[in-house]
């Protein structure tokens, strides 16, 4: 084995134990919950290596790092997760190798995915991301759509040829009335997803929870975790 491939293993091994035991403090299946890797400012050969390792689920967030690295990684079967702000003319080439695009934020957004995914033949996840931290009508410092914007969001994505909508997404907002309260924002998350799945049943995905804060997403319901630095590392780079 490489010293990378070791590093990772292990690295992967400290993050299988945390999402077991939080499973298992909340009574949860660990079925129930799906490591994402955000593999993003790490080299294709990291993601080749973490496949070695069994991961099925990697995540980036910049269209200029992950179309490459995807392009890189076609033989491999793994579903791409597109976690970042997305700008419409990155449309195109995200929908060419992501899955899922969890950061849907606004309609102009939808009209461009559904109409990429309608061109590329290709049917697209979709998770509105919610801002816990925005104001009634805005969205957030690092994209996502207030609260009582997801409704508006769903149908669209509900009613737009080549998407599907799967459900939610968050990060635990670093300012406002939930700074430092990540049980309590997941928390609230997951009563935005029961408002949500009551009409549409299908929308159950819930995408939450990173390297600091996994065990409280696990805690509240999360259905995903995205977990980054702690299975690759402190990245060189803000990303
Ligand atoms: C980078 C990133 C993560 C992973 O964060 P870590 O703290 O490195 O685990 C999760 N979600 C999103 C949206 C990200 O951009």
């Amino acid at each position: 084995m490489t010293d990378r491939k070791a590093q990772l293993a292990a690295n992967l091994a400290q993050v299988e134990e945390r999402i077991a035991s939080s499973c298992t403090a909340a009574g949860r299946k660990r079925e129930e919950v799906t490591l994402i890797v955000v593999t993003k400012t790490y080299p294709a050969s990291d993601v080749r290596i973490l496949h070695e390792l069994g991961v099925r689920h990697v995540a980036e967030n910049r269209d200029q790092d992950a179309a490459p690295k995807a392009t890189a990684c076609a033989d491999l079967s793994l579903t791409w997760h597109f976690v970042g702000q997305l700008q419409t003319n990155k449309v195109r080439s995200v929908t060419s190798y992501a899955d899922v695009v969890q950061s849907v934020d606004r309609v102009k957004l939808v009209t461009a995915l559904s109409a990429a995914a309608v061109r590329g033949e290709r049917e697209l996840g979709c998770l509105v991301q919610v801002a816990l931290d925005a104001e009634s009508g805005a969205r957030g410092e690092r994209g996502g759509v207030a609260p009582d914007g997801v409704e508006e969001l769903a149908a669209a994505i509900g009613a737009a040829p080549g998407l599907r909508l799967d459900g939610l997404m968050t990060v635990a907002p670093l300012a406002g009335e939930y700074a430092g309260r990540q049980r309590a924002a997941f928390d609230r998350l997951m009563e935005i997803s029961s408002r949500l799945r009551a009409g549409h049943p299908a929308a159950n995905m819930v995408s939450a929870g990173m390297s600091g804060d996994l065990e409280d997403a696990v805690a509240a319901g999360a259905t995903h975790v995205r977990v980054g630095t702690a299975v690759l590392g402190v990245r060189p780079r803000l990303g």
